[in-house]
């Protein structure tokens, strides 16, 4: 057991800068209206830096720097850039517990999550990129005995990136490695909850990368976002967030006639047929593991299984076990590694948590375990907490409908595979979703099914960087990770030639 000390105290591995400034061009640039706003840590609700809350202008001073470095740096041979991502990866991974401590500290979450899956992740997210970008082919088809159609791929230019507050730095990385492998500079606009670790990452892996390739800008959705989105000199706009802001994201960019790529919100449902019910069995270990994992990063994970559908004949004794199994989540300071969840990444979204417990409580759903604040005391007691939560109720009731984006889960019951499949697609969403059985034929079956774009089957939270990842209906338009991920950064040049 580690416990990591906090930044700003001795002994801290990590240690932020007061007031950061928006990361332009190579160097620190102070908004132009000198606003900053103040970012708390979740973990006690205190202050510990500031960061500017930019506007239209600092956007477009961003995009002078992309635009300045976009045509030297789209030219760099693929092997260049390569040599380059994996250069930031290693940096990355010279310094996992620095990145992973800061990522804690900014977003809450539990430090044993960043240092075996958040930045390993991200590390891996660079390799896998600097390899795919290697590996691409580009295409030749012959039109007649003199004539040859050539087709490039070429970078899109200055791109836009807006990303969400729950994996602040993955979720930036899966933006921004298949970008610069395709050779894009970009602008990136993180989430106002988690404007600081992303700096510290940028700040540590700056001098990789030539200057105006890589520019951060902070501030707000309306300030700073729509000026980046809606901006006639992006040349495509990536976002990660809620489907409401991806409504508007498509808007500016139809505008502009420039794709998207939109990562939005998910209902996932879990599915767990009565196979899964053999107590002596690892297998029904593993089932019970796949149905916690609701409280995996605090909920807020766009696929976090929150609508679990368990088959009747099996119900009492799995959601027993899976209960008992609730109740020993270990909550507690997030810097200690033996902490498996820890806070809730803003004041606002506990709040939104905190009502979707009493709108539950008010559906008549029951609740299993949790339904209230966690209060852990001590230095913690200013932070957001909340006890993992399972709720008993049906499909109709507003908590398995609506994205609530923390540690509780819907259970309803169900009787059959079509009962199963139709509720599983009852919802506006089609993100992500589980499947647990060992017959091989329904798993396979359900699997096919689900109206979902990532659909794990017998294991649940895993993102290697070549499995493709995105939504279907309203949970996104485009794929992240996987070779296709870099079609999304690219353009097709076709050049005809007569000999
Ligand atoms: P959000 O939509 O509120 O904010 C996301 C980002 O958009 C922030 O940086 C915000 O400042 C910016 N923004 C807000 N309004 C804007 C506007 N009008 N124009 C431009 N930018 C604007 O989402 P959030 O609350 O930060 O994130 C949680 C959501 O993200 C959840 O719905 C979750 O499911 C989703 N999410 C999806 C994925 C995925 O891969 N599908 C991954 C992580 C999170």
């Amino acid at each position: 057991m580690t416990v990591y000390a906090q930044p700003g105290r001795d002994g801290s591995l990590v240690t932020f800068k007061p007031r950061y400034e928006n990361f332009i061009g190579g160097g620190w640039v102070a908004p132009a209206n000198g606003n900053y706003f103040e970012n708390p840590t979740p973990i006690t609700g205190k202050t510990f830096c500031e960061v500017p809350a930019s506007t239209a202008e600092d956007i477009e001073l961003a995009l002078d720097a992309a635009h300045k470095a976009a045509p030297a740096w789209g030219k760099t041979s693929v092997a260049e850039r390569a040599v380059i991502l994996n250069k930031i990866a290693d940096r990355i991974e010279e310094n996992l517990e620095m990145i992973a401590v800061a990522e804690t500290w900014d977003n809450g979450k539990a430090v044993r999550e960043c240092l075996n899956a958040d930045i390993p992740l991200a590390i891996d997210h660079f390799r896998y990129f600097a390899g795919a970008i290697r590996a691409q082919e580009g295409g030749l088809s012959q039109i007649d005995d003199d004539t040859v159609a050539y087709h490039f791929h070429e970078p899109l230019g200055v791109v836009g990136q807006i990303i969400p507050w729950n994996f602040p730095i993955l979720m930036g990385v899966w933006k921004i490695a298949p970008a610069l492998a395709a050779g894009n500079a970009i602008v990136l606009k993180p989430a106002e909850q988690t404007p600081a670790s992303i700096l510290v990452l940028v700040e540590l892996i700056a001098d990789l990368l030539p200057d105006g390739v890589l520019n951060v800008v902070n501030g707000f959705g309306l300030e700073a976002g729509k000026p980046l989105a809606s901006n006639k000199r992006i040349r495509k706009i990536a976002f990660t967030g809620e489907t409401t802001t991806g409504r508007l994201i498509m808007q500016y960019a139809s505008q502009n006639i420039i794709p998207v790529t939109l990562e939005l919100g998910g209902k996932s449902p879990n599915i767990f047929f009565d196979d899964v019910n053999a107590k002596d069995d690892a297998y029904w270990d593993k089932a019970q593991e796949g149905f916690t994992m609701f409280a995996l990063n605090q909920g807020e994970v766009c696929t976090c299984p929150s609508r679990a559908l368990v088959q009747e004949s099996i119900a009492d004794p799995f959601l027993d076990a899976v209960a008992e199994r609730t109740k020993k989540i270990v909550q507690g300071n997030p810097l200690d590694t033996d902490t498996m969840m820890g806070a809730q990444a803003s004041n606002d979204q506990f709040e939104k948590i905190m009502s979707y417990l009493d709108i539950g409580k008010q559906e008549g759903a029951e609740v299993l375990t949790g339904g209230a604040r966690a209060d852990l005391g001590g230095d913690l007691s200013g932070g957001y907490y909340v006890q993992p939560t399972i709720f008993k109720g049906n499909n109709r009731m507003r908590i398995f409908q609506e994205e609530i984006f923390g540690p509780v889960v819907s259970v309803a019951t169900f009787s059959d595979y079509d009962d199963a499949i139709s509720t599983a697609n009852d919802t506006l969403y089609g993100l992500g979703a589980g499947v647990w059985s060992r017959n091989g034929n329904i798993a396979y079956r359900a699997g096919r099914d689900i109206q979902a774009g990532r659909v794990w089957v017998n294991n649940y939270h895993a993102y290697p960087a070549h499995a493709a990842f995105g939504g279907y209906k309203a949970s996104g338009i485009g794929r992240e990770n996987h070779l296709m991920m870099l079609d999304h950064y690219q353009q097709t040049k076709n050049l005809l030639v007569s000999y």
